[in-house]
């Protein structure tokens, strides 16, 4: 029987993000072999999440290092900077640098990002938008910028949106009901916040990765199954609707 999988994301990475605790996390997930999909803000403009000086140099090295031993370097916005106060399709926040804004400046700006992480020498595929804000026309233009999937939706089962993979995203945390979560059969993505770790996260996570080490995958690990992953069997549709309704009403 096929077994549920998990992605673990870490939004807000740059070389200007708080280094300890970047170390912190980075240290645990290489202790126990854990992928992680590393969302890169390429050009961090944000006073909020630029906490230290840093050395870009170093930290692309580093990057390089991590990407090598199979995590994945995507793409976290490009400076991230509120541009707009609309929540985009999800509504999460009032706050977005993409949502709300014409195709052709949104287009720019992340064909930018990804010059930058390109001239590190990545090849970003996946795109996770900063404050879960993205439109109609995000989508379109990550298209056109030759990104294959992005992180981000509040449902349960991933789907072809576009022509990319989306993968949603339900969890900051690792969740509990593990043992659900595996009968239902879906890839979950776990979001954190370096910069926001506190001890007793650093000891759930190493809890969860004693048990399970080999269903964490990478975002871009996934394309090559995009077909099988979008395709719904009977209970799934019915748990698809129920996870629908459940989360409408709590939200
Ligand atoms: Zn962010």
């Amino acid at each position: 029987m096929p077994k549920a999988q998990f992605i673990i994301r870490w939004d807000d990475v740059s070389f200007r993000q708080d280094r300890r605790k970047f170390q912190t996390l980075v240290d645990l997930f290489v202790k126990f072999d854990i992928p992680a999909v590393l969302g890169v803000i390429p050009d961090n403009q944000d006073p909020d999440i630029s906490l230290e000086q840093g050395d870009q140099a170093a930290f692309v090295d580093e990057l390089r290092v991590l990407e090598k031993n199979g995590w994945e370097i995507a793409q976290h916005g490009f400076r991230h900077i509120k541009h707009t106060d609309n929540g985009g399709i999800l509504g999460l926040n009032k706050a977005s640098e993409f949502a709300g804004r014409d195709y052709d400046q949104q287009l720019q700006d992340l064909e930018q990002g990804r010059d930058i992480l390109t001239n590190f020498g990545f090849n970003p595929v996946t795109f996770i938008p900063p404050w879960h804000s993205y439109d109609k026309a995000t989508i379109k233009a990550l298209g056109q910028s030759g990104f294959k999937t992005f992180s981000d939706g509040l449902f349960l089962y991933p789907r072809l949106t576009e022509n990319l993979l989306q993968l949603p995203m339900i969890f900051w945390s690792v969740p509990n009901r593990l043992s659900a979560l595996e009968k239902m059969n879906s890839i979950y993505t776990i979001c954190l916040h370096p910069q926001l770790i506190r001890d007793e996260d650093l000891t759930r996570l190493e809890l969860f990765f004693k048990d399970y080490r080999p269903q964490v995958v990478t975002a871009a690990s996934l394309l090559e199954q995009t077909d099988n992953l979008c395709r719904r069997s009977l209970k799934e549709m019915v748990l698809e609707r129920i996870f629908a309704m459940t989360y409408k009403r709590q939200g």
